[in-house]
C-alpha cells in the first residue's frame, strides 16, 4: 500500500521578477521537494494586492513567475502549480481564520510594521491580516512543511497558531506546519549594497534577478559595497564583505572561495578581482535559467495549460479540507 506524502506548500508574490533569494530561499527547495512530497506552489497573486494595487501588469508578472518555476526545474506534474486567486475555498478559510487572529498579534508582526513604514498612505486591512490569508493557503492544503526564507519564519509560526487554535476550539483538522529549508537554517539573501535583504521591489541595482543579462549581472557585482581591504592579518571581515562571500559560496566552486578567504586572511586580497570571478561564475549561474525562461515565456499555450492544470488539482485538493473545516465548524446544515 502506498503511503501519503506529506504536504507542502510554498508561494511567491508576482510582484516583479524573481532573484536569488526567491531562488535559494524558495525554489531551489521546491525543486528538491517536489520528488519526495505532495507539493502545491502558488503565484501569491492576492497577497500582491495588499502593496500593489495596480493590477494592469499582473497577469505578465503571474506568466514571469511561472515561467521561471517552470526555468528553474518544477514539473507541473509532479507538483501543483497553480495561482493563489483561483482557489477560492482559501477565501472562505480566511474569512474562519479571521476570527482566531487577534488585532494585537498582527499588529506586532514585522513584516506588518515595515509595510506600514514604508506605505504610510496605504495600511490596508489586507496588510494587517497578511499572515492570516497566508496561514489559510497553508492550511487549506493541510500543509506539513513549507519551504521560504528566514523572512517569512514569524508568519509559519502564526500559521501554526492559527492551526491550533482551531484544532482547539472546534476539533482535530489541521496538521502544525513548519518552515523548511534543506540547508536546515532558513536562509536570507542578502543585497549587494550591505543594507538588508536582495528583495523584488525595493532596491533593484542591489538586487540580482534570474532575468538579469550578463552585463548587467556585471555591473552590479562590480558595484557592490568594498573598502580599501584589510591592513591587520585575519582582521574581522566588514557584513558587506562577508555578504559577498556568502554569494560566492552559493555559485562558486569550494576550492574558488577558499583561495580568496586565504588571500583575505592574509591581506592580499583584490576586491576588483574577487568581483570579476563571483560576476563569471554568478552568469554562468543564471544565464541559462534566463535562456529557458525566455523561451516559456514565449509559449502562451503552453503557460495557460500549466496554470488550468494547476488550478484544477489544487480545487479538487482545497475542496476537501473545506468539507472537513465546514464540519467540524458545524456549519453543514442541509445534512
Ligand atoms: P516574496 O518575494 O516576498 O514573495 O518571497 C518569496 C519567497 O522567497 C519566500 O519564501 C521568501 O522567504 C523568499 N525570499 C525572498 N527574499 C529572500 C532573500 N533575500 N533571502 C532568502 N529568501 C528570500
Amino acid at each position: 500500500m502506498e503511503t501519503k506524502k506529506a504536504v507542502v506548500l510554498s508561494g511567491v508574490r508576482p510582484t516583479g521578477d524573481l532573484h536569488l533569494g526567491n531562488y535559494f530561499g524558495a525554489i531551489l527547495n521546491y525543486v528538491k521537494m517536489q520528488n519526495d512530497y505532495d507539493c502545491y506552489f502558488m503565484v501569491a497573486d492576492l497577497h500582491s494586492l495588499t502593496t500593489h494595487p495596480d493590477t494592469s501588469g499582473l497577469k505578465n508578472h503571474i506568466q514571469r513567475v511561472i515561467a521561471t518555476f517552470l526555468a528553474a526545474g518544477i514539473d507541473p506534474e509532479k507538483a501543483t502549480l497553480y495561482c493563489q486567486s483561483h482557489l477560492r475555498t482559501t477565501g472562505e478559510l480566511y474569512l474562519y481564520l479571521n476570527m482566531l487572529a487577534y488585532k494585537g498579534e498582527l499588529e506586532k508582526t514585522a513584516t506588518f510594521k515595515e509595510k506600514a513604514r514604508q506605505q504610510p498612505d496605504n495600511v490596508n486591512a489586507g496588510l494587517l491580516t497578511y499572515p492570516v490569508l497566508m496561514a489559510a493557503d497553508i492550511l487549506i492544503h493541510k500543509a506539513h512543511f513549507v519551504p521560504v526564507g528566514k523572512d517569512q519564519e514569524q508568519h509559519i509560526e502564526m500559521a501554526r497558531n492559527f492551526a491550533k487554535r482551531f484544532n482547539h476550539r472546534y476539533g482535530e483538522v489541521f496538521p502544525e506546519p513548519e518552515a523548511f529549508n534543506y540547508s536546515h537554517d532558513l536562509l536570507k539573501i542578502p543585497s549587494l549594497d550591505g543594507s538588508g535583504k536582495m528583495s523584488k521591489s525595493v532596491n533593484e541595482n542591489a538586487t540580482i534577478y534570474l532575468s538579469d543579462n550578463d552585463d548587467t549581472i556585471r555591473k552590479k557585482i562590480m558595484k557592490a559595497k568594498t573598502d580599501a581591504g584589510p591592513q591587520q592579518p585575519n582582521s574581522p571581515m566588514p557584513d558587506y564583505v562577508e555578504n559577498i562571500f556568502h554569494l560566492m559560496e552559493l555559485v562558486s566552486e569550494n576550492s574558488t572561495v577558499s583561495q580568496f578567504r586565504q588571500s583575505y586572511n592574509d591581506c592580499s586580497i583584490r576586491y576588483g578581482d574577487m568581483k570579476k570571478q563571483l560576476a563569471e561564475d554568478m552568469i554562468r549561474f543564471i544565464s541559462p535559467i534566463r535562456k529557458k525562461m525566455e523561451d516559456i515565456l514565449a509559449d502562451e499555450v503552453l503557460l495557460k495549460k500549466v496554470m488550468e492544470h494547476g488550478a484544477a488539482k489544487a480545487n479538487e485538493h482545497a475542496d476537501q479540507t473545506l468539507a472537513e473545516v465546514r464540519k467540524a465548524m458545524r456549519l453543514n446544515y442541509f445534512i
